[in-house]
């Protein structure tokens, strides 16, 4: 198993940098957009268009980069939250995608409670669940666990889809990171970023052709 807690320094501070990048490139870009508009009034084009949607998608993933960069900008209460209910509920989002699928679903402990981002923390489950489903290509399995240890709520997304190499395993979490044509590389980064955010941990564990398991803790809530 990788430990990545010790990543968290790198990752705070590629954070910061990329904040202040995003502010540097945001600000410019906004003002570009705001004339664009004056032009568009005055002279309708189609290029003119395509630059407007062009410069929309550079700033989503601004937006994007910004959110995971400082998850503290989300603004989110802090509440005590049963995450097996919500790994349940999770799940039945993607049902459509499960179908060929063999899901494994083994809830213990079920009445556990954390204390975090309600909605971050459903962002991190659903980008780890997501990333099982497309990491797995004709039929395969997928096992998601959720148990108590030792004052930590544990929760395990393994699959058995395509695995990631030793070199590639350094590499999760890291802003932009893909192997994907059309993947963005902030999934993952969402998830360390708030389940650290949150005092929790994750590792993972992986092997090319035979797949991948990645393994959460978050303190629980003492009762
Ligand atoms: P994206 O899914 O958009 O590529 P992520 O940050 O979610 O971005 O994931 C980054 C990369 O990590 C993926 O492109 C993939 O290479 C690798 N990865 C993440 N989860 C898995 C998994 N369950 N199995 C294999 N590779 C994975
Ligand atoms: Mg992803």
């Amino acid at each position: 198993a990788v430990k990545l807690f010790s990543e968290r320094e790198k990752l705070a501070s590629l954070g910061q940098i990329a904040a202040s990048i995003v502010h540097e490139v945001k600000n410019p870009l906004t003002r570009v957009k705001g004339f664009l508009q004056l032009l568009k009034q005055d002279q309708p084009h189609n290029f003119l268009d395509t630059m407007d949607s062009e410069l929309e998608k550079a700033l989503t993933i601004l937006h994007s980069l910004l959110f995971v960069s400082k998850p503290d900008l989300t603004d989110e209460p802090f509440v005590s939250i049963e995450l097996s209910k919500e790994i349940e509920s999770t799940l039945s989002l993607f049902q459509e995608k499960l179908e060929n699928v063999k899901l494994v679903i083994q809830i213990r402990d079920s009445n556990k409670k954390v204390v975090g981002k309600r909605n971050s923390l459903l962002k991190a489950i659903f980008n780890l669940i997501k990333n099982a489903i497309e990491a797995i290509s004709e039929e395969g399995t997928i096992k998601v666990e959720h148990y108590y240890q030792n004052g930590w709520v544990h929760v395990k997304v393994s699959d058995s889809g395509v695995g990631v190499s030793q070199e590639q395993l350094k590499m999760l979490g890291t802003p932009f990171f893909t192997t994907k044509d059309h993947g963005t590389g902030l999934g993952l980064t969402q998830v360390y970023t708030t389940i650290y955010d949150q005092g929790g941990d994750i590792s993972v564990q992986s092997e090319v052709g035979k797949g991948t398991t990645f393994h959460v803790k978050l303190p629980a809530l003492k009762e």
